[in-house]
């Protein structure tokens, strides 16, 4: 069992030393992890980091450390443009997307392997992580893609709750508050986000598969593409993951 790490390089960027307290795995694994909101990525992500290893790259976590800036220190240069854009109310670019990796090129090529969560999230994405790879001498071994109907993903996130007051998260199956529609943590009353309303969750998915769908057939086309239903419960589903990696070497 491999634990997380700190992966400083990567959320920080460039001149920022990862802590290595994880003994090399025996192989480095280059994956990209797809799948929709709701299909439960991020826990398989957890899980196949503690069996193989390999380091998770999670866009999502560099926007929320940079956000967060605990110790002070000044953005990356295409953090500085990406979080002016946010501070404007603007999306971040798919370009400064794409610089924000270019910056951490050197966690594509590290020696414990990496699993990129969060992109490439579109077509042009997809090539220029080719690009980024071929400049630091690396390359894919797979791109998994985890995919579940879409009732059931509607279920999973429409069942998310918050506490109006201290914005604590709950779930009506999976993690329900002692008192229904009450917070545990301090009573607040518990609402449903207008993201997690069905016709929301809905519009999401519509747009992930917009731009998603030709990210898989790039990936499909050069024989990379793995999918795993992801219906189930999640250690079922990680024994589909790791066989799939497993068949890889
Ligand atoms: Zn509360």
């Amino acid at each position: 069992m491999y634990s997380l790490g700190k992966r400083l390089a990567w959320l920080e960027g460039p001149g920022a030393t990862c802590e290595k307290t994880n003994p090399v795995p025996p192989r480095a694994w280059h994956l990209v992890l797809l799948g929709p909101p709701g299909v439960g990525k991020g826990t398989q992500a957890e899980k196949i980091v503690a069996e193989f290893g390999a380091c998770h790259l999670s866009t999502g976590d560099v926007f929320r450390h940079a956000a967060r800036n605990l110790n002070g220190k000044a953005p990356s240069p295409a953090m500085a443009i990406a979080l002016a854009a946010m501070k404007r109310g603007e999306l971040v670019s798919d370009n400064t997307v794409v610089e924000l990796v270019r910056e951490r090129a050197s966690c594509l090529a590290c020696q414990y392997g990496f699993l990129l969560d969060g992109f490439p999230r579109t077509i042009d994405q997809a090539h220029a992580l080719d690009d980024i790879l071929r400049g630091v001498g690396s390359k894919l071994d797979a791109a998994v893609n985890f995919f579940a109907p879409e009732a059931l993903i509607i279920e999973r996130l429409s069942g998310r709750r918050v506490c109006k007051q201290c914005r604590t998260g709950y779930h009506v199956a999976n993690k329900p508050s002692r008192v229904p529609g009450r917070c545990d943590a301090c009573g607040g009353e518990l609402i449903q986000r207008d993201d997690d309303k069905p016709e929301a969750i809905r519009t999401r998915l519509q747009a992930y598969a917009a731009t998603c769908n030709p990210v898989l057939e790039y990936y499909r086309k050069k024989g990379l593409l793995r999918e795993i239903e992801a219906s189930g419960d999640p250690d079922a589903v990680f024994a589909q993951t790791r066989s799939a990696i497993q068949k890889l070497a």
